[in-house]
Order: C-alpha cells, then sequence, then structure tokens
C-alpha cells in the first residue's frame, strides 16, 4: 500500500482564501481583526514563528504587530502590557510566543489575557470550555489537525484513536477534540506501558513527541490515518517529524509529511482564531 498524502499546505491555502473576504467584511464595519504577538528573549525559533504569525496576518489584511522585550524583561512589565491590550479595542487577539524564560510563571501569564483575546486557546476558561465540548477558541495545532482531517474526508465517529503525548499545547487538547468528535481515545506518553500495542490498534495515529522517526511501520496497523505533528532537527540540519515518513508511508492508508503537514496548519489556524474573535465582538456569530 502506498499512502494518501494529506496535503496541509494545500489545505491551508484554499482556507486562507476564504479569510480575506471575512477580514474585508469586518474591516468595512470597523473591527479590523487584529493580533498582538509579545516576544520574550530572542530564541531564533521563535522569532521565526513570530515573523510568520505576523506575515500571516498582514497578508490578509488584518492588522497585527509583534512586542519584542528582552530576555531578563520582569514579568510585572509584561503583565501590564497585557492589562492594557487587553482594553484595546483594536486588538482581538493576544498571543505570547512560549516557552518563556524561568522568571516568568507560564500560567500566570496566560491567564492575564482576557479569555475573549486568547487566540491560542491556553487560558483555562477556554481549556474548560473545550473540555465541555463548547468550545471558544481551540489551541491552533490540534485545530488544524481536525480541520486536516475533515478535508481528506476522514470519519473520525467510532474510531480507535491514538495520541502518543500528552502536553497542554497539543496531546491534551487534541485527544479533548477527537473524544468530542466521536472517536474512541487512548493517549500515550512516556509512562505508557506497551506504547506499540496500542498504536498497533489504532485507525488513527497522531504523533506529538518530539521525538524524531518515533513511529515506525512494523508499529501501524495497515491502513491506519498517520498525522505527524513532531517537529525535529537532524543533525544535517533537515527537518524530521515524529514519525518514519518514507517507510510508514508504505504501510498507512494517508498519512502528513513534514514539513508541508501539520506546520502550516497551525498558522492558518490562528489566523481563524482571531478573525473568530473579531466576528464575535461585531455580533457576526
Ligand atoms: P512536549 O515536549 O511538551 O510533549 C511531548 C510529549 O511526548 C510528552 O507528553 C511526553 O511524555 C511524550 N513523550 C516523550 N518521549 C516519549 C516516549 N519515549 N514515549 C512516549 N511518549 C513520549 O512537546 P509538544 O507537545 O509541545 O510538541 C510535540 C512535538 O510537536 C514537538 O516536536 C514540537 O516541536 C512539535 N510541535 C509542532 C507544532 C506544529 O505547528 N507543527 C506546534 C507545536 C509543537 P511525558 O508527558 O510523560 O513527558
Amino acid at each position: 500500500m502506498t499512502a494518501q498524502i494529506i496535503d496541509g499546505k494545500a489545505i491551508a491555502a484554499t482556507m486562507r482564501q476564504t479569510f480575506k473576504a471575512r477580514v474585508d467584511l469586518l474591516a468595512q464595519r470597523g473591527e479590523r481583526p487584529g493580533l498582538v504577538v509579545i516576544l520574550v528573549g530572542a530564541d531564533p525559533a521563535s522569532q521565526v514563528y513570530v515573523r510568520n504569525k505576523v506575515n500571516g496576518c498582514l497578508a490578509i489584511g488584518m492588522h497585527s504587530e509583534k512586542l519584542e522585550y528582552p530576555a531578563d524583561v520582569a514579568p510585572q512589565v509584561v503583565l501590564k502590557k497585557i492589562a492594557e491590550l487587553n482594553s484595546d479595542a483594536s486588538v482581538h487577539g493576544i498571543l505570547v510566543q512560549l516557552p518563556l524564560p524561568p522568571q516568568f510563571n507560564e500560567q500566570e501569564i496566560l491567564e492575564a489575557i482576557a479569555p475573549e483575546k486568547d487566540v491560542d486557546g491556553f487560558h483555562a476558561e477556554n481549556v474548560g470550555a473545550l473540555l465541555q465540548g463548547k468550545p471558544r477558541f481551540i489551541p491552533c495545532t490540534p485545530y488544524g489537525v481536525i480541520k486536516m482531517l475533515e478535508a481528506s474526508g476522514v470519519d473520525l465517529v467510532g474510531m480507535d484513536a491514538v495520541v502518543i503525548g500528552r502536553s497542554n499545547i497539543v496531546g491534551k487538547p487534541m485527544a479533548a477534540l477527537l473524544i468530542n468528535a466521536g472517536a474512541t481515545v487512548t493517549v500515550c506518553h512516556s509512562k505508557t506501558k506497551n506504547l506499540a500495542e496500542h498504536v498497533a490498534r489504532a485507525d488513527l495515529v497522531v504523533a506529538a513527541v518530539g521525538r524524531a522517526k518515533f513511529v515506525t511501520p512494523e508499529m501501524l496497523k495497515p491502513g491506519a490515518v498517520v498525522i505527524d505533528v513532531g517537529i525535529n532537527r537532524l543533525p544535517d540540519g533537515t527537518l524530521c517529524g515524529d514519525v518514519d515518513f518514507a517507510a510508514c508511508a508504505a504501510v498507512a492508508g494517508q498519512i502528513t509529511p513534514v514539513p508541508g503537514g501539520v506546520g502550516p496548519m497551525t498558522i492558518t489556524m490562528l489566523l481563524a482564531n482571531t478573525i473568530e474573535a473579531a466576528e464575535r465582538k461585531a455580533g457576526l456569530r
């Protein structure tokens, strides 16, 4: 079997085409969607992510700006800025790029963002709403995975799904979304016994581990849908997912590549969340 490739880049491009008209309508009503991204420190990967987020907004006519702070900034300075942004009517989304330097309590920062502007979906109120099956903002990466599955015609109802990874950013919200969609979900992590046995039963595998080529073809049920969230840099500088793509593509039914899979969807869903925030404020949803 040769797996069908789930092309995240193409799915993301199709979605972004529809965003422009929504942004234009909002701008006509005086609610041009605005996203502010806060970056603390000079981590090179974070700088690239933040640049891509800001440029993604600007490309579809949204307003976006980056606020940069040195790595040794006092948390109170950032908290004060977040409070200002919370009451700034031109700002619909506020995102603090993670990770933060050690003097920060990340949860304290995330909880300081007004829940109706928390476009990353990490505020406890938004996490609770997702778990209750009534999401307001869905964390961008798992939201993107669900949209990719929808676009690929995967019917999640009754599927046996295994999520590898239990982070607050990917694994846990991914599991909640799959449960909400009607799948039977197993979450594996570093303490899981017999991980291979769980994966072998799965119709759908979502790998969010952070280890290159962690998922190998002999682990998979033939025909399984394989979603690779991982982004790992190999010693030669190339990017690689958590799935041994070339080998697994011979066993899986559908599979996402890295790069060009989940990655392009993550920023697309950030744009979607910011537009949704502005639509809510404008009374359009
Ligand atoms: P974390 O490091 O926060 O979580 C990794 C998870 O994998 C943990 O739950 C950990 O278990 C589990 N794990 C680690 N080693 C093993 C193992 N040997 N067996 C089973 N489980 C294991 O990472 P994130 O969730 O933030 O990200 C995961 C990957 O996805 C990374 O490569 C990251 O770069 C990528 N990523 C990609 C995005 C995109 O846009 N495509 C966005 C966000 C992340 P435990 O909890 O027990 O420690």
